[in-house]
């Protein structure tokens, strides 16, 4: 478990976190479970999310076991730097939907002291780097990857694999359309459907 690092830490230091794994891993669970301690703690967090992500509501972060936080909806990352002005702590979620700027806009952020969260897929269905976040993760002072288990074998995994044949690189997270797979199961399903 992630825990908050207090060495030598003052007020004037920001610093980048990346949750990342594949779909069903728990990462908005980890990144609302941060930001609510960020809040206990009196801290002032805001938490933004990409303009497609509408999938359970409309300005919420909610994660699939259904806790959640007030999100606000933006669609570009630039945003992000004029609505986190006295701001703390900022959020983001699903950042692997965000346009190429967010991690300028994140390191800028956190060189005026903003302690910033990102969660986001780090795979998407074909198993490649999805968006900005290896960007992101060779940035951040701390990277975790959390795991789904896979639901063919009950090993830990890493890839989202798609259920539908649709080739759409965003189609929006939903049980009945991604399985977590270990990569074991991944390439023999891969296998099984001829893809590259
Ligand atoms: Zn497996």
């Amino acid at each position: 478990m992630f825990l908050e690092n207090k060495a030598n830490r003052d007020k004037h230091s920001g610093w980048i976190e990346v949750i990342t794994g594949g779909m069903f891993s728990g990462k908005t669970e980890e990144l609302i479970r941060r930001l609510k301690r960020a809040r206990i703690a009196g801290q002032k967090v805001e938490v933004f999310k990409p303009h497609i992500d509408i999938r359970y509501h409309e300005s919420d972060v909610v994660s699939h076991n259904e806790t959640s936080i007030g999100a606000v909806t933006i669609h570009s990352s630039e945003r992000l730097l004029l609505l986190s002005s006295n701001v703390d702590v900022v959020g983001i979620d699903e950042a692997q939907f965000f346009d190429k700027e967010l991690p300028r806009v994140c390191q800028q952020l956190a060189n005026q002291g903003v302690r910033v969260i990102a969660a986001g897929l780090d795979m998407d269905y074909k198993g490649m780097p999805f968006g900005s976040i290896p960007q992101l993760m060779s940035i951040a002072e701390y990277v975790t990857k959390v795991h789904a288990i896979c639901i063919r074998c009950g090993d830990l995994a890493s890839f989202s694999h798609r259920l539908t044949a649709n080739n759409n690189l965003i189609v929006l997270g939903e049980k009945s359309t991604y399985e977590p797979l270990c990569r074991k199961c991944f390439n023999s399903v891969k296998n099984e459907n001829n893809l590259k």
